[in-house]
């Protein structure tokens, strides 16, 4: 064997990486690998919305403090196209210093990556997991390395690769036949801490305030988004003025576009044994309401707390009971997002009536816009 460790995570994006910090001093030897280049990650073009409650885990990994250019969100205004329900959820009615915040992918990868190099976790860049093996003593993990070819075993193996490589769960999926094109924007009017989630026939439109402006994320049906990503600046920026309204005056681009295929991805139990999986790579949702992440770094506290005082971190028995103690969140959670997008984003001429009355409606309902909002910062269990 090349190499051994008590726990080995495959991928070290946002998920692996917060797993590697939470268990970074435990008495389990513990090995990142990620398959691209710390500068190929830092590429992402995504902005990540944070609850509050994933502050407050940030803070405890020690990646918060590290974390330079974050953004507050202190009001979401949600609408919809073509209808006049609108409802405003603000920090001051909520009773918090802010709904959430915004942050890059790339700088929350590297506060989370910063921290870790001055632990004893093992980072290693540029490993592609290709293969995986587990029985009742160990696991045997496949991995290339620069053209060769190594074999890691450990007592667990984590997967957080985003769940485009390694199968080894049954896994559900539902294509949204929709894509999000991602970039920055600027406007005339500054964001003043304001984030904007429109929903339009096609799909949502959200606007997340930065140090630069915005963050535009637009869903749209994957052709439509092609279409729309290909476009000059002045036609894509008419356009999107023509989606969002005139509310923010003049938008601009700002930024090099990103389109993203979205599919609703579920796996059910890991088929081997000594596997567990976290992040999109046990479930990916629609980024709408912006809780992928979220959701993720609760399965990578979890996990790390269930393994904590454990002997034998792959054991059977803890691995039950921690997926049986996430499947509340994780279902409520893809439960509400799907559910935003199937009532919101819809062209049914009844439907569509319905949820403009609804948004109004929930607009005058402060418990029912309390609810909403402690969902969104502290996702089921809050
Ligand atoms: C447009 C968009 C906007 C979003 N906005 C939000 C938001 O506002 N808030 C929010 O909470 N979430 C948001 N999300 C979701 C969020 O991005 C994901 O939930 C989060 O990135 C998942 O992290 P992860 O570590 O599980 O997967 P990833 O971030 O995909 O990381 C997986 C890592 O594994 C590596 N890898 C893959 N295969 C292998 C292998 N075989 N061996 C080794 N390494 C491997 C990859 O290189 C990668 O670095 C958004 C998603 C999209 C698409």
């Amino acid at each position: 064997m090349d190499e051994t460790a008590g726990i080995v995570i495959a991928g070290g994006g946002l998920v692996g990486a917060a797993l590697a910090l939470a268990l970074r001093t435990s008495a389990h030897g513990v090995t990142l690998l990620e398959a691209r280049s710390f500068d190929a990650v830092d590429a992402d073009a995504r902005v990540i919305a944070l609850s509050h409650g994933s502050r407050l885990l940030l803070e405890r990994l020690g990646a918060w403090q590290a974390l330079t250019d974050v953004t507050a969100i202190n009001t979401i205004v949600v609408s919809q196209q073509r209808r006049f329900g609108r409802v405003e959820l603000s920090a001051s009615e909520a009773g918090v210093p802010a709904l959430g915040y915004v942050a890059r992918y790339s700088a929350l990868r590297r506060a989370l990556i910063g921290v870790l190099s001055t632990s004893a976790v093992k980072v290693i860049n540029g490993c592609v997991v290709r293969d995986f093996k587990g029985d009742a003593d160990g696991a045997v993990l496949t991995v290339e390395c620069a053209g060769a070819t190594r074999a890691f075993a450990a007592q667990l193996a984590v997967l957080a690769d985003g769940g485009d490589g390694l199968r080894l769960a049954h896994v559900e999926e539902r294509d949204y036949r929709q894509s999000a094109v991602v970039c920055d924007i600027t406007s005339d009017a500054p964001h003043q801490n304001r984030a904007f989630e429109r929903f339009t026939p096609h799909g949502p439109l959200a606007l997340l305030p930065t140090t630069l402006g915005w963050s535009l994320v637009w869903t749209l049906p994957p052709a439509r988004a092609r279409e729309i990503s290909a476009l000059d600046d002045a036609h894509f920026c008419t356009e999107l003025q023509a989606a969002f309204g005139g509310s923010l005056g003049k938008l601009r681009i700002a930024g090099a576009r990103q389109v993203f295929p979205l599919k609703l991805k579920y796996a059910r139990r890991p088929r081997a044994r000594r596997v567990v999986l976290i992040g999109n790579a046990a479930q990916s949702l629609h980024p709408v309401a912006g809780q992928g992440f979220n959701l993720g770094l609760r399965d990578a506290w979890e996990l790390a707390v269930a393994l904590r005082d454990t002997r034998d971190p792959g054991d059977f028995a803890t691995l039950n009971t921690y997926f049986t103690e996430r499947r509340f969140d994780r279902t409520a959670t893809i439960l509400f997002t799907d559910t935003l997008i199937r009532l919101f984003s819809n062209n049914i001429p009844l439907l569509d009536r319905l949820t403009g009355t609804s948004l109004f409606l929930l607009g005058g309902i402060p418990h029912a816009k309390n609810l909403l909002v402690r969902r969104m910062m502290f996702g089921a269990n809050g």
